[in-house]
């Protein structure tokens, strides 16, 4: 079995159950790995699940998944028992499990999207996190935040580090019914250009190299968030990094200064 791949999934869901990210079942973590060197098919191993739309893009690549309707609170002392390594196989229209449990999470369209994307376009990128952070909720639930421009001038302005770390900032999309293709597909387009996608009045998609980076984006934008709903219980005395503060800032770091 390969400890160290499950030791990362295990310690990211032990870090979003413990931030209160993902109460009961909720939330879901992929990531693309390029074989299934180490897993030793167990018991039932081989079950064939069709996809819900195909996918030939990704016919033969391997994922460890969360499973449906598990929990992350449980992923951190029993990862066998709700996650599941798959294998992508008849030109994209079927899945097979290979190791640990299946089917996969009700999201597998938004996240199989995404990594459709990626695989072509940064293959470098590899991990999806879909999780529940109750400020960027708030965020995302207020009417001026569906604006994309002012969701990413609220976040960027209250504290210097987020457009360091988050140089492509903050998309946002409508009310999309959960689990759905359309939903999967406008992640998807949203995460080529963004570091974060907001579903609103729903939850959070991060998408990066491995799943520290991943866990990274939604850490910082959580942050940002708090720090904002905080802020702004001090109404008439607050103040936030205006333009000349944010350029000087961010030409240090060699980072383009645009919202
Ligand atoms: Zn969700």
């Amino acid at each position: 079995m390969n400890n160290n791949i499950i030791e990362k999934f295990s310690k990211t869901a032990g870090f979003l159950y413990r931030h209160g990210w993902a109460e009961a079942n909720a939330g879901n973590i992929s990531l693309r790995l390029d074989d299934a060197k180490g897993f030793k098919s167990g018991k039932n191993a081989k079950d064939v699940f069709t996809m819900p739309v195909s996918f030939p893009e990704l016919d033969g690549c391997y994922f460890m998944i969360t499973a449906t309707g598990s929990r992350m609170r449980d992923i951190m002392d029993y990862a066998q028992e709700n996650i599941g390594l798959i294998k992508i196989t008849d030109k994209g229209k079927k899945y097979t499990r290979l190791w640990g449990r299946a089917p996969a999470t009700s999201e597998l369209p938004a996240h199989l999207m995404v990594h459709k994307t990626a695989v072509k376009d940064k293959p470098q990128y590899r991990a999806v996190i879909h999780t529940h952070p109750a400020n960027l909720i708030v965020m995302s639930s207020l009417k001026k935040f569906q604006d994309e421009k002012n969701l990413n001038n609220a976040l960027m302005r209250v504290h210097p580090e987020t457009k360091i770390k988050l140089p492509r900032g903050f998309a946002v999309l409508p009310y999309i019914i959960p689990g759905s293709v359309e939903l999967g597909d406008m992640t998807a387009r949203a995460l080529m250009k963004r570091d974060l996608v907001f579903w609103s009045m729903h939850g959070v998609v991060s998408f990066a190299e491995n799943l520290e980076n991943a866990l990274d984006i939604i850490e910082v934008a959580e942050k940002a968030a708090q720090l904002y709903m905080m802020k702004c219980q001090f109404n008439d005395d607050i103040i936030r990094l205006e333009d000349k503060q944010m350029k000087s800032t961010l030409d240090c770091f060699g980072i383009k200064f645009e919202i």
